[in-house]
């Protein structure tokens, strides 16, 4: 068989000087510096954001190694698998993690944590890692809050926005979040590969006294790639930053306002048309419902698995939700470029999978509901 030359990276293209690939060019550090302004714009931060090859647990694994030491006392938030990952890395690393869980569906409170800190449990904590927008169940944080809860006891606030960034709402300034773990998960973009963390002053001097064992992840050394990338030998992989850059854009045009408004509005229509097809809601609270994940628990008649291959034969994917709620619930992520003619396909489809089962559907009422949804909420 013969080889196309244009596969070895090595062959010199027009404009690149041999010995490097074409994505591999010389304006690295210029790609690097206009990701980092667009990770602040979704950050909402005006610290430093940090990125690195890897997925989003990395990031998570990060922000344990560089602001904490074996024996340090955090708590963490556990609403699903999200939070109990978190947990896991912390605990590997000899942390004491209090583990503060919540009802599955059901959202950790300011209040909580507030309770937790006054009581004799509470003391000598340095840390508090949240999930914000959670995954496993489809429930949203309160960061604001925890934020002010936070500060008042002089606590590290570490939020995990894996699942947030770019659909829901994190003012990390604003709100005081110390350092933010995210990951292209919502951003139109391939995912794993990337993965992200903003650190504020408070955070950077938690760093320098922290002494967890750290090499791959160790923040001073991944500052150095990103800010200094060798375009002979980059660190991060740069497909993934130009495509990256490319989808920042994108996000920019249509606004970080507008993409919270529209995540929302695409929520409420996905809930309307769900209740409307006599199915019940996992989180019955708006308030703490995501707008980007919705779990529909399932009633003993209607089978999960039925559901769900149905659906994944129409080409709608399900994720595979928390484990304490296998085959409880069935969980329907809508992130990203979804628009409401998607919605409206997905309940007109899960009162087609109702049917099936010999389920009887108001299918035409279901889908007025959504689009009543759509004018009004
Ligand atoms: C997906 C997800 C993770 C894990 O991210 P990976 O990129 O798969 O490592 C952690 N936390 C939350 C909230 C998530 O949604």
């Amino acid at each position: 068989m013969k080889v196309p030359w244009t596969i070895n990276p090595y062959t010199p293209f027009p404009g690149v000087e041999r010995g490097f690939s074409p994505y591999q060019s010389k304006d690295l550090s210029a790609l690097s510096a206009s990701v980092e302004e667009g990770l602040q714009y979704l950050f909402q931060t005006k610290n430093e954001v940090l990125v690195f090859p890897g997925r989003g647990a990395g990031a998570l694994e990060g922000a344990v190694v560089n602001f904490f030491s074996p024996q340090d006392k955090v708590v963490a938030g556990i609403m699903g698998e999200g939070g109990s990952e978190w947990a896991q890395i912390g605990e590997r690393f000899g942390l004491q993690v209090l583990r503060m869980g919540s009802e599955r569906g059901e959202v950790i409170t300011a209040q909580d944590v507030e309770l937790l800190l006054r009581s004799e449990a509470g003391k000598d904590i340095k840390g508090v890692f949240i999930t914000h927008n959670e995954i496993s169940t489809g429930v949203v944080v309160d960061i604001e809050k925890l934020g002010k809860v936070c500060r008042e006891h002089h606590l590290l606030f570490l939020v995990d926005a894996i699942n947030s960034l770019g659909v829901v709402n994190l003012k990390t300034d604003e709100w005081g979040v110390d350092v933010v773990v995210a990951s292209p998960k919502n951003l139109i973009t391939p995912d794993p590969g990337l993965c992200f963390l903003s650190a504020n002053d408070k955070a950077w001097k938690y760093n320098t006294r922290a002494n967890c064992p750290r090499y791959y992840w160790d923040l001073t050394r991944l500052q150095k790639y990103f800010h200094h990338p060798i375009p002979e030998n980059p660190c991060i992989p740069v497909p993934f930053l130009l495509i990256l850059d490319e989808a920042i854009q994108l996000i920019k045009k249509e606004g970080l306002e507008n993409i919270f408004t529209r995540h929302l509005k695409l929520s409420c229509m996905l809930r309307r048309g769900i209740e409307a097809l006599g199915l019940e809601l996992l989180v019955s609270d708006e308030h703490i419902a995501s707008p980007s994940v919705t779990a529909i628990r399932v009633k003993e008649e209607v089978e999960a698995e039925k559901i769900t291959s149905f659906l994944k034969e129409e080409g709608i994917a399900t994720l595979g939700g928390e484990t304490q709620l296998q085959k409880k619930i069935i969980l329907i992520e809508h992130s990203g470029c979804f628009c409401a003619f998607d919605i409206a396909s997905i309940i007109a489809t899960l009162g087609r999978a109702l049917k099936a089962q010999g389920v009887a559907v108001d299918l035409a009422k279901s889908l007025a509901q959504v689009w009543e949804a759509y004018d009004n909420e």
